[in-house]
Formats: C-alpha cells, structure tokens, sequence
C-alpha cells in the first residue's frame, strides 16, 4: 500500500508537472502573440499614417526597421520591400492578409516556416490611394520556444520530482502508520481516520461472527471428541482416496495406527475383509463384514459420506467381538454339554423304566433297578441345581444381599456337613486358623467352600487329609482347601475351572461329579472380586486358594 500510494502520488506529480508548464507555456505563448499582433497592427497604422502623408519617402528617412515593411500596389505588384529587393519579388496579389485587406482595409495572416520553428505574422492595412501597406514580423513557434526551453524544464521536472519523492514518502508514510497501527483484535476502540469507522465496525461484526462461528465449532468438536475418545469402538474418518482424516483414541490402538497420520488406511490395515468394506463404501454403499486380526475378531461397519450425489469419503467403526465371539461361542458349548449332560442319566432312566414297563425285569432285581433311577434322578437333580446356581451367578441376574461373614464359622459348617462323606473313606478334615470376616454373600460362599471341600474329599486317596486353613494378612482374608489326593495334572490345571471340564470324566461320573463345581466357585470368587489360585501335583496333592479383599 505504502508503494501504492507512493507510486500515484509520483505519477500524479508527474502528470500535473507536464499539464502545468503546458498550459501555463500556451498561456504565456498566447498572451505574448496577441501583444505582438497589437503592437503589429500600431505599427502597421503608423506607417500607413505616415506613408499616407509623406508618401514612400518616409522610408528612407528610417533608421532602422525591426520589422520587413512591404508597400504593393491595387494589383498585388510590389512597389516597396524593406528587406528583399523588389524586381524578384512576384506578384503579392494572392497573399491572405493583401486580400483581406483590399477587400476589408485590414488583412492579418499567419504563416508557418516548412520545419514549423517560425512563423511569420503579416498585418496589411489598405491605403487611401488603393495600395496596400503591410507590416511583417518574424516569431517562434511554440516548438521552438520548448525545444528552446528544454533543459530549465526537465531541470524544474526533476527538482519536482525529487521533492515529490521525498514528500510522497513521507505522506504516504503519515497515512499508513495509523492504518499499521491499528489494533483489530478491539477494532472498534481504534482512534484513526473517520473513514475508517464503517470498515472497522464491519471487522468488528465480523470478528463477533467468526469468534461465535468458532466457539459453536469448537464446542462440537469437543462434544465430538468426548463422545468418540470414551468410545470402545474404532472410529474414522476418511476421505474418497481413503486417507484417514480423522480417528478416536480406539480405533488408534485397535489398527496400531501410528503417525504419520495423513496417510492412507489401507496401510494400516491389509486385510481382505477391511479393504472391502473401504471400497464398497467408496463405491457408495454401506458395507459390514468381519475380520480377524491379530488372534482378534472385529466386526466393521462403513457407510459411505454424501455430498448430493458425490461420495465425498467414509465413516468406519470397527467393534472387537473377540470377548462376546468367546462368550457365544462357550454359550455354544455350555448349552451341547448341558444337553449331553442331561441327556445321559436321561437315557438310563428311561432304559430302565421301559424294561420294567415291559414286565421284562426279575422281581428281585425291581430294588436294584428302582435304586438305578433313583441315582439317575438324583444326578439329574444335582446338575440341573449346579446349572441353577451357575447361571445365577453368571449373569448376575439375581442381586445378593451382603452380609458379614466369618470365614472360619462358615468352614466349620460345611466340615460338618462333609464329615459323613470323607469318614467313609477315612479321609480327615482339619480346620486351620481363626475367626476371619469378610463382606459376602453366605449362600454363595458356603456354595464355594463345599465344593472345595466336596472335590478335596471325592479325589482324595483313601484315609487321606484335607485341610482347611483360614488366614488373614492386611490387604486379604484367605482360604485355602488342601488335600492329599490324586492332584490335576498340570496340563489340565488351567481348564478345571471350565463347565463340565474334567481331568477323567468317568472318574468325576463315579464320585458323583457335575463338572461344574470349581465353574461355580470362579464365579463365586469373580462376584467377590477375590483371587484363585492352584498348586496341585500327583504326588502331593492339590491346594487351591481363594484371596478375598479385607
Ligand atoms: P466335578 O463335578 O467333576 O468335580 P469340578 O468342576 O468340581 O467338577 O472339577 C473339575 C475337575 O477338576 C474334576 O473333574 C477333577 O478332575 C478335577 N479336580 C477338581 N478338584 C480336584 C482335587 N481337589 N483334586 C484332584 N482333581 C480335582
């Protein structure tokens, strides 16, 4: 702007500079013609005066003459010139100012030289006698008054010019500091040109308008980014070559994308499954597949982004279905097992009953059969109770009230509940420790202590021990369930824990075994965010603990 200004400031001089001395050289050139035709004219009638009185002779009684004097008669014939001698004159009938003057008693004229550096201005006055006296007088042009003037003006031009240089610079100067020093983040406290007061309000509107556009902005985004940074699913953004735009905290960890960022996603993801749904959606429709990474399964769903008609890119979210993909497929499992489970004594029963519906059964053996329902039946009633108390746990449908319960009692309890089982195969049950509280639930509690005492008893060796030993440190109140059995193998130790997963299921059937009582007991223990842990071995035994917070 400060050039801008500047440069018209100088041009402006420039121009004003050359239609100056123009105008004011055609003014003074105009001025001095018109006084150089009058004093012309004076002259002219003087010497027709003159001549008029004193007839041709009064010049040769002039000294000197400034101007060419020339005397013709009525028919244009020279009779006397000052200055060219009069027999190579010719006829002077035809010149302008000599007609005019024939015609009028006054003529003037002007002629210009061939190069049009002179002129020569004529004034011809008719004479009493007819003749014609004219006066002639040689003059500049105003080309040659220039040319003649050339050096003082482009000397004046270029003082003009200096000074218009440095004094542009200086106004210039002095009307782009104010604007420079404008402070527009409070446009309207400017202290500056009036002019400027409509354009700074304007700023100041508009400054109100983005600060609000941008606070709407920014809360979005903030509401954006809560809602997809606490979102477990992968969420993104792309554009219609697939390069990410934008993505959440999930889906940063779930694709291992790292920066650069701006890249496309297909490099951070090269499954078939993915780049499918990306083109699909790029291609404008909505796709959904699923797809295995990393020993993880995630669900994709990509909806393509419209601007009328145009795909402009894709939104993505990827769900991990790895957790429920395990849930169902152990719904799966659990849901045959039961079935097996139940289908079995099922079976049996009916058998029996069939053959002693068909009268085919011995009258003695009717005892034995009956008492093989029976077991049957009682099995069934066993596992279907253990399937109960599982599912109660499991989906944590039903709520248990919490009560204080001392660890210690609740062991003796269950002890004395097993002592029949155990003393028939001279097992020992030892009660280890002291009184140790701990918030619970009883029922599900003492569900937990007699299944371990239950197993410490049932895969025990004969006139073996069990030990239930109650300890307390600062953080925890233990249990520990040690027996002197058979132990679980350790391949199998991390599976026991599964429904219906047995180390030998005919041994489990033959004692009386579900295959779901440690299932209920990691239940239990997971309601009451307590800690198991095992250590088993076939020489020694097995030992399983139950940590419970304090
Ligand atoms: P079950 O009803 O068959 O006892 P559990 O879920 O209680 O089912 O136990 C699962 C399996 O773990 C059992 O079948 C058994 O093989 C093994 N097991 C559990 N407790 C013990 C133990 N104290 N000593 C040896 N093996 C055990």
């Amino acid at each position: 702007m400060n050039k801008k200004i500047f440069r018209s400031s100088m041009l402006t001089v420039f121009l004003v500079l050359v239609a100056a001395i123009t105008l004011i050289m055609g003014v003074l050139f105009h001025f001095f013609e018109k006084r150089i035709q009058a004093e012309l004219v004076n002259e002219a009638e003087f010497l027709a005066h003159a001549v008029e009185n004193e007839g041709t002779g009064y010049f040769d009684n002039l000294d000197s003459m400034n101007n060419r004097i020339t005397l013709v008669d009525q028919n244009g014939t020279v009779l006397f010139d000052s200055v060219a001698d009069i027999s190579t004159l010719d006829n002077h009938g035809d010149r302008e100012e000599i007609q005019d003057a024939m015609k009028y008693g006054k003529g003037m004229s002007i002629r210009y030289s061939t190069t049009l550096t002179e002129k020569t201005v004529n004034c011809a006055l008719r004479l009493s006698d007819g003749s014609v006296l004219r006066v002639s007088t040689e003059q500049y042009t105003v080309i040659t008054i220039l040319l003649g003037m050339l050096q003082p003006i482009l000397a004046i031009m270029l003082i003009a010019l200096i000074l218009t240089l440095v004094l542009s610079s200086r106004v210039s100067r002095s009307i782009i500091d104010p604007i420079n020093r404008l402070d527009l983040d409070t446009p309207e406290n400017n202290n500056t040109y009036e002019e400027l007061t409509p354009l700074l309000r304007k700023i100041a509107d508009q400054k109100q308008t983005i600060e609000n556009q941008l606070s709407d902005a920014r809360k979005k985004q903030e509401e954006f980014n809560l809602i997809t940074e606490n979102m477990s699913e992968g969420f993104l953004v792309i554009d219609q070559d697939a390069n990410l735009l934008t993505c959440n905290p999930a889906a940063l960890k779930l694709l291992d994308i790292t920066p650069p960022y701006d890249r496309s996603v297909l490099l951070f993801c090269r499954t078939k499954e993915f780049r499918s749904v990306i083109s699909d959606a790029l291609s404008g429709n909505r796709a959904e597949n699923n797809m295995v990474r990393e020993e993880r399964s995630y669900s994709l769903i990509a909806n393509p982004v419209f601007q009328e008609e145009a795909v402009l890119g894709a939104v993505i979210v990827i769900i991990d279905i790895t957790e429920s993909e395990k849930r169902d497929t152990l719904r799966r499992e659990f849901t045959a097992n039961v079935s097996h489970e139940l289908k079995t004594p099922l079976t049996s029963i009916s058998g029996f009953a069939e053959l002693m519906k068909a009268g085919n059964v011995a009258k003695e053996d009717t005892i034995d059969f009956s008492k093989s329902i029976y077991d049957e039946a009682q099995r069934l009633i066993t596992l279907v109770n253990d399937i109960i108390k599982l599912s109660e746990l499991d989906g944590q449908s039903i709520s248990f009230e919490s009560e204080p319960v001392d660890l210690y009692e609740l062991s003796e309890e269950v002890i004395g509940r097993l002592k029949n089982e155990s003393g028939k195969r001279s097992i020992a049950l030892n009660l280890i420790g002291g009184s140790a509280e701990i918030m619970g639930v009883r029922k599900i509690l003492d569900e937990m202590l007699y299944n371990l005492c239950d197993n410490a008893i049932k895969y025990n060796k004969e006139g073996g021990t069990v030990d239930v030993i109650i300890s307390q440190t600062k953080d925890s109140v233990n249990v520990m369930v040690r027996d002197t059995g058979i132990g679980i193998p350790a391949a199998h130790q991390g599976r026991v824990f599964e429904r219906f997963y047995r180390v030998d299921k005919s041994h489990s059937k033959k004692v009386g075994g579900t295959g779901l009582g440690l299932a209920i007991v990691k239940h239990g223990a997971m309601y009451h965010h307590a800690k198991i842990s095992m250590e088993s071995s076939a020489d020694t035994g097995t030992a399983i603990s139950l940590a419970f917070p304090s």
